[in-house]
């Protein structure tokens, strides 16, 4: 016997990959559990994203030249299609929605606000020429008003190991041609093809044992320059024990065969088990790097490296939101198993850190999602304000724009890259962003 009469009502907080998933996943568990649990089936939601367009990183982080992951957008779409899910942009918590709005308004409020800070490197705060992947990544998706990193140096230098730092890279020394089909706007284009660089330097904390590259990474890196381990690397290649999964292996395989370094018109060089220890920015701009070998090899002298761009991706964190407690340690809001306190949960990167594929944020929301209905079979139904939420926004004197928004403006954006033969071209200006969606 169902208790509680009206659909629940569900805020999410955050339109990427996480706040769709979550809200794709918790109607549908609702519908098939619901009965047993004693509880109504419907829910409706409304997701509020701050930016003019939703889906996060899946939009401002993974690299143009991955048209597949890219198409992620369409299965988004496909579930915010749903009726029962009402799509907010340009709302942002801690600004225009508060904790006590979602307490007093929702059942339950599931923050999905990602970790969109990339972390901080100390050691380059405030020196000019040295700027986060976030930024990077964000300019090269066209994401409002990030201005480009400077590209008149011939010589860029990425610290990190992980999957963004070999975007950053790979993106940097790609030919430009190669970009012209992707949904990188005229403007950004243009800036990449008139790119100085000519050599990208990663530095890899950890030794060769220790990456986490596939072998897909390691090519494509390949394919658009010459991939080099310095000798330092190699030497560690040489007696590190190869790993014994496929999927490593094959990766392992392709860094044995990297070449020598040498000159290159266009290079890529790994540097393992190495840091960046200092930076030469003598008039606050920077100028090089000295480096450092992390464990003992062939040589362990520390070098120089003249260069004008370092791009850290060391990782991101979520920003501390009001009214939500934060684990700086782990740069998340604090939770258990999505649960936070109260009515209040969280799913994504904002509940895990930034560890995982886009992917793994279904697995993250279904967990989060089955704390939620166990907690509505427990509590049931509690008396709430269900006034609408365009009267409550307008009321307050907020303008936003719908879903049918976003739709109009994917559909503007596919028209503007069919003359291309592109599936799409972004339109990265914030002010066309909101003309074309008809913000209210
Ligand atoms: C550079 C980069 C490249 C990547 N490439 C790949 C790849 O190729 N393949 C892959 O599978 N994964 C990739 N990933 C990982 C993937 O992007 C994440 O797993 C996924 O996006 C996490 O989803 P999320 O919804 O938790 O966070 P996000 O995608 O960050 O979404 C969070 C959303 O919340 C919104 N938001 C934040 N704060 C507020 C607020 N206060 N109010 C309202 N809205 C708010 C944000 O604007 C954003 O839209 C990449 C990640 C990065 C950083």
């Amino acid at each position: 016997m169902a208790r509680g009469g009206r659909p629940w009502r569900v805020a999410v907080v955050g339109g990427g990959p996480a706040g769709i998933y979550a809200s794709d996943i918790l109607l549908k568990r609702l519908a098939e559990k619901s009965e047993g649990l004693g509880i109504c089936g419907e829910a409706e939601i409304d997701v509020f994203e701050k930016n003019p367009a939703p889906y996060g990183l899946v939009r401002y982080g993974v690299a143009p030249d991955h048209p597949a992951i890219k198409l992620i957008s369409k299965a988004l779409d496909k579930a915010l299609s749903s009726r029962k899910i009402n799509l907010f942009c340009n709302i942002c918590y801690g600004k225009d929605l508060h904790l006590e709005d979602l307490c007093r308004r929702y059942d339950a409020a599931v923050f999905a606000t990602g970790a969109g800070r990339d972390r901080k490197w100390e050691l380059g705060e405030g020196v000019e020429g040295v700027c986060g992947a976030g930024r990077v990544a964000g300019w090269y998706n066209a994401f409002p008003g990030m201005p480009a990193p400077p590209l008149s140096t011939p010589v860029a230098t990425v610290v990190g190991g992980g999957n963004t730092a070999l975007d950053v890279a790979r993106v940097l020394l790609q030919d430009p041609y190669s970009l012209s089909l992707t949904d990188m706007p005229q403007d950004t284009w243009r800036e990449l093809a008139g790119s100085q660089i000519r050599e990208v330097h990663v530095f890899i904390r950890r030794g060769p044992e220790s990456h986490k590259f596939s072998a897909q990474q390691i090519r494509q890196l390949k394919a658009c320059s010459r991939l080099v381990l310095d000798r330092f690397s190699r030497s560690l290649l040489g007696v590190a024990k190869p790993p014994s999964s496929p999927g490593s292996k094959a990766a392992w395989e392709e860094l044995e065969s990297a070449g020598e370094d040498g000159p290159a018109p266009k290079k890529c060089c790994l540097h393992f088990a190495s840091s960046i220890s200092s930076l030469s920015a003598p008039a606050g701009r920077l100028e090089g790097v000295w480096v450092q070998r992390n464990i003992e090899g062939p040589s362990k002298e520390a070098f120089f490296l003249e260069t004008g761009l370092c791009v850290s991706a060391i990782g991101w964190e979520a920003e501390k939101l009001p009214g939500l407690p934060f684990d700086p340690a782990r740069g998340t809001i604090t939770n258990e198993k999505g649960r936070v306190s109260g009515k209040v949960y969280v799913t994504g990167w904002a509940k895990r850190g930034c560890e995982g594929l886009i992917g793994s944020t279904k697995s993250d929301a279904a967990e989060t999602v089955e704390g939620i209905l166990s907690d509505w079979a427990q509590k049931g139904q509690e008396a709430i304000d269900c006034t609408p939420t365009e009267e409550f926004l307008k009321g307050r004197g907020i303008s936003f724009s719908k879903k049918s928004g976003w739709f109009a403006l994917e559909r503007y954006e596919e028209g503007l890259g069919r003359p291309d033969g592109k599936a799409r071209a972004k339109v990265g200006a914030s002010s066309e962003m909101r003309r074309i969606s008809g913000l209210e």
